[in-house]
């Protein structure tokens, strides 16, 4: 990718709300641009799956979860962002020949960081991962949400929460170089790309 199509592809994911709040959210993007959170050790996000029987297979080889599973109701059939505003600083993928679980959205300190789906809180604490002050958010019987390197939580581990709820305000907690959420979407254990379940225009 060039120079030109890089900044190409961070001002179609602007929100151009107004020039100056755009401006901000390019600086805090540059700001995390050697940003390297795809070293984040997932072992303590798959520990919280495993408790709560995400990852533990019956003896007849389906996965007993001892969960009710319930309906996930979605803004037009897609998943919302979990921020009002910012600039994806760095997408879902491999980077330096390691995997990116989740997508990074660069914002201000202290902005809403709002739930993508409804749910209920599995996790919400410090990570030992570097994952900072993280949510982990359950939609159904194997479908997570993670939202990583918050300042503040506003949620507890069994909260029930809607879609586009606060549930924490954004930080750089965590193995972090600047302001950001780090947003994993996972099935079962995997760890999906967000944009293929995001709303498209968005960002
Ligand atoms: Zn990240």
């Amino acid at each position: 990718m060039t120079a030109a199509s890089a900044l190409a592809a961070l001002l179609a994911f602007a929100p151009v709300q107004a020039a100056d709040e755009f401006e901000r959210y390019l600086q805090r993007a540059k700001e995390l641009k050697e940003h390297r959170d795809d070293d984040l050790d997932e072992g303590p996000v798959l520990k919280v799956l495993k408790e709560h029987g995400l990852l533990a297979k019956a003896e007849d080889g389906s996965f007993r979860t001892g969960f009710r599973p319930f309906h996930v109701r979605v803004y037009g059939g897609m998943w919302r962002w979990p921020l009002k505003a910012g600039i994806v600083s760095s997408e879902y993928g491999k980077r330096w020949g390691k995997r990116h679980q989740g997508i990074d959205i660069a914002a201000d300190v202290g902005v809403a960081v709002m739930a993508a789906a409804p749910g209920r809180v599995l996790f919400a604490g410090e990570s030992q991962g570097g994952y900072g002050n993280v949510v982990i958010l359950r939609h159904d019987e194997k479908t997570t949400t993670l939202y990583a390197h918050n300042e503040k939580l506003l949620v507890r581990a069994n909260d029930t929460v809607g879609a586009g709820q606060t549930i924490a305000l954004l930080g750089s907690t965590g193995r972090s170089t600047g302001p950001h959420v780090h947003f994993e979407i996972r099935v079962r254990e995997k760890a999906v790309n967000p944009r293929k379940r995001l709303v498209k225009s968005r960002f």
